[in-house]
Formats: C-alpha cells, sequence, structure tokens
C-alpha cells in the first residue's frame, strides 16, 4: 500500500507513520528526515538545504521532486510506503503520482498544534519558534490546497488528530478499511 501523510506541524504525522510502517510492513519515508541528512553535507546543496531548512522555507519544487523520485525508485519501495512531507505544494502533488492508494490528513488546529510543539523536545535545528511559525504558515498558504486537491481525487482520508495516539491510528485503519 502507498500512502501520504499529511498534517500540519505537530499534527503526529511520524507518529502514526511509524505505526503504520509497523503494521503494513512497508518503509517509511520523511521527505525533512532526507533534507536534513542533506543539509549536514559540507557541498554548496547542503548548506543551500540547511539555509532554507533553518528559515522555515520550502526546498524547491524541482529539486524536491528529484529527490523524492530517487528515492522511491529503489526496490526497497516498490511495493509500498508511507510517505510523509511530501507533496505539500500543489505543484509537487500534480507532478508525483506513483500510484498512490490514499492520503491520511491528520487534522488538528493551529493552537492544540503550537501547544504540542512547545513541548516538543526537539534536538532539530529548525525547531526554532520563528521556522516553527514560518512553517505553519506555509501550511495553510501551500499544503491546504493539497489536502483539497486529493478531496477532490476522492483519495483522502480525514482523521481527527486531536485525540489520543490510539484512537487516531484505530480511525485510521477503519478508514482505510484495515481493520
Ligand atoms: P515539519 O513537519 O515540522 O514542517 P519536516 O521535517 O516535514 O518538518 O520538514 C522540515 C523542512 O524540510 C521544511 O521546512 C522544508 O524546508 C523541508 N521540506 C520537507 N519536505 C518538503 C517538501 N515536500 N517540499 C519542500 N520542502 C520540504
Amino acid at each position: 500500500m502507498k500512502l501520504i501523510l499529511i498534517g500540519i506541524q505537530g499534527s503526529g504525522k511520524s507518529t502514526q507513520g511509524n505505526l503504520l510502517t509497523e503494521k503494513l510492513q512497508v518503509p517509511y519515508l520523511s521527505t525533512g528526515h532526507i533534507f536534513r541528512t542533506l543539509a549536514q553535507e559540507k557541498t554548496p546543496l547542503g548548506r543551500y538545504i540547511k539555509e532554507t531548512m533553518n528559515a522555515g522555507f520550502l526546498i524547491p519544487d524541482e529539486k524536491t521532486l528529484e529527490i523524492v523520485r530517487e528515492y522511491l525508485s529503489r526496490p526497497e519501495y516498490k511495493n509500498g510506503y508511507i510517505l510523509d512531507g511530501f507533496p505539500r505544494t500543489i505543484k509537487q502533488a500534480e507532478e508525483f503520482k506513483n500510484g498512490v492508494d490514499k492520503v491520511v490528513y491528520l487534522k488538528v488546529s493551529d493552537k492544540e498544534a503550537l501547544w504540542r510543539l512547545s513541548f516538543r523536545n526537539s534536538d532539530r535545528e529548525d525547531d526554532t519558534l520563528t521556522a516553527i511559525k514560518k512553517r505553519i504558515e506555509l501550511f495553510h498558504k501551500f499544503t491546504e490546497p493539497v489536502i483539497d486537491y486529493y478531496r477532490q481525487n476522492n483519495m483522502l482520508v480525514e482523521v481527527n488528530g486531536e485525540n489520543s495516539i490510539e484512537d487516531i491510528f484505530k480511525e485510521i485503519l477503519e478508514k482505510l478499511s484495515l481493520q
């Protein structure tokens, strides 16, 4: 099964992604994680990615698409994956098809998201208040249209991301007819 997880910062995508990976026995792939690894490289690309991320901005679509395509062409992703953090813009969604089955939207309010993020123990260099606020702003501006796009394509599964971890996971499985 090929799944996309979508939701505001702090909505619990990686928590649910890891549970889904275990349940479905397909790998989990996070573009944020890929970019954080690339940002450590002492190359012009590495330095560019680091600066962009630390400001809370998005990596340009073409670069992001190229990197995601390269990863997903690897044999371990052939039979399925859980994708977190991508697509984040309409252009990424339109250019990326790849036989995705469903898109799970973890719905959480800004207030709850900010509350959770303020308690998150993070060692991420881009988890400064300024960068988080920027990412939330860009989520509303660029990623909410992506949610509408998948809704119109009948691919969206919407779950209440403000419940407990177990209840959210149950709701996802039910809505994907996996339980
Ligand atoms: P969060 O969920 O807190 O926003 P992520 O780990 O998903 O964090 O992303 C961290 C950063 O990685 C983003 O701010 C952005 O710079 C970059 N990034 C991740 N995914 C994408 C994407 N699909 N398109 C562009 N940039 C991305």
